[in-house]
């Protein structure tokens, strides 16, 4: 009765037809910069499924209600929504015309205008300690399995990082001396929240993270820095208008099934027509990539003897297992146990020839071999693929 109203309903409000524009949410060395430059030449994008509207509404919620609860703790938490200008930084839109700003505009009830050539943003708030010290909070909500890269540091949030810059040089910009702060994750589904203390050097332009804090209790050191995220930004953002005036595209991403590819409204017409280039270089594996290498081919010539006689050791037992009726047999030290269940699989052999032809697809399968670059007196050549005559020792995808 209520869902369909719901996700309907979650749409209202929210545009898709702003007009691109540099922004600090738009930072950041992951954000796919062929994306940006889809929004900055104007293609139409998909509309915001009814999903990802209340995905959106959540993520607005999960914010209010951590400021909520942080405001009833000793910090004094203010400046929500503070807007920061970096004046005169997107140099290449000099004379083009300012812009109205929404979110001041309803912050302040009064139409505020901003020039081209100024980054402007909006934080989520400053919390003031008993000792009058203000540090910034950047509040991001996340789902589970996002969430779980960022707490095992399988994946450090980069552009999430990089917004928090441009906001710490708005407010030193601004006279504010706020040069601490924190990144708080919290995980929509669990309710946990995962802190990245920050600290940023304006004049080098480093930001600082010491430490990682897991809630509740789990606080581990990790004093990476990251220098010059503001200026990759600046000219990420000017690398997109050369390519939005010279009417060009920037790569893609390497991986369609990329997640950021998952999600983007640029999807159909970005990968139409593309066909993934057959892999034809011959290269020396990068150094780093050696000892990878190695212990592959070490395991991969452990393990294949194994599996195979795993499978075979699997077969006899169940075959023996089954021609005595036995559900389970003991050994003397386990029980060994057969479990049945049913599968629905197409049967291939009913199915006509010509709907066969009809629905089937030749999908790209890669397969990483590997083979002795010096092979043994009296061993046999590999026999040599066709797409790559000339090099028998290549490990060939
Ligand atoms: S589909 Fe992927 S590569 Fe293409 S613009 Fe979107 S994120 Fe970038």
């Amino acid at each position: 009765m209520f869902a369909e109203l719901l996700l309907g309903a979650a749409q209202l409000g929210l545009r898709t037809d702003d007009p691109y524009r540099p922004r600090p949410s738009m930072a950041g060395p992951e954000r796919c910069e062929r994306q940006m430059v889809y929004r900055a030449r104007g293609v139409e994008e998909l509309a915001i499924s009814s999903r990802l509207a209340v995905i959106f509404k959540d993520g607005v919620a999960h914010e209010q209600i951590t400021l909520d609860i942080l405001k009833t703790t000793l910090f004094d938490i203010h400046s929500e929504q503070l807007p920061i200008n970096l004046h005169g930084v997107l140099d290449w839109l000099e004379g083009q015309p300012p812009y109205p700003c929404a979110v001041c505009f309803a912050a302040q009830g009064r139409p505020v205008l901003i020039p081209a050539t100024t980054l402007h943003g909006h934080i989520d708030a400053l919390a003031r300690d008993l000792f009058t010290i203000d540090r910034l909070i950047e509040h991001k909500g996340f789902v589970s399995h996002i969430f779980k890269r960022l707490w095992d540091q399988e994946k450090e949030p980069l552009d999430n990082f990089t917004q928090s810059v441009l906001y710490f040089r708005g407010l030193k910009e601004q006279g504010l001396l706020v040069d601490e702060g924190a990144l708080l994750i919290k995980n929509k589904d669990t309710g946990a929240y995962l802190e990245f203390e920050l600290r940023y050097d304006y004049d080098q332009d480093i930001l600082h993270v010491p430490v990682m804090t897991r809630s509740p209790h789990e606080r581990e050191e990790i004093n990476r820095s990251h220098q010059g995220l503001f200026r990759a930004t600046i000219e990420k953002f000017r690398r997109v208008h050369l390519h939005r005036v010279n009417e060009t595209l920037p790569e893609r991403l390497h991986d369609p099934k990329d997640v950021r590819c998952e999600y983007c409204p640029f999807q159909d017409i970005c990968w139409e027509g593309f066909v993934l280039p057959p892999l034809t270089e011959h290269v020396s594996l990068p150094s780093e990539l050696i000892p990878v290498a190695h212990e592959y081919i070490q395991l991969d010539r452990e393990l294949k003897p194994k599996n195979k006689r795993y499978d075979e050791l699997k077969d006899t037992l169940t075959a023996a297992m089954q021609d005595l009726h036995a559900e389970t047999a003991a050994t003397d030290t386990d029980v060994l146990k057969l479990v049945s269940s049913t599968q629905e699989r197409l049967d291939q052999k009913a199915l006509p020839v010509s709907l066969k032809k009809v629905y089937s697809k030749s999908i790209p399968i890669v397969k990483l071999q590997h083979a002795s670059r010096f092979p043994e007196a009296g061993q046999v050549p590999q026999k040599r693929t066709p797409r790559l005559p000339s090099r028998p020792h290549e490990s060939a995808a």
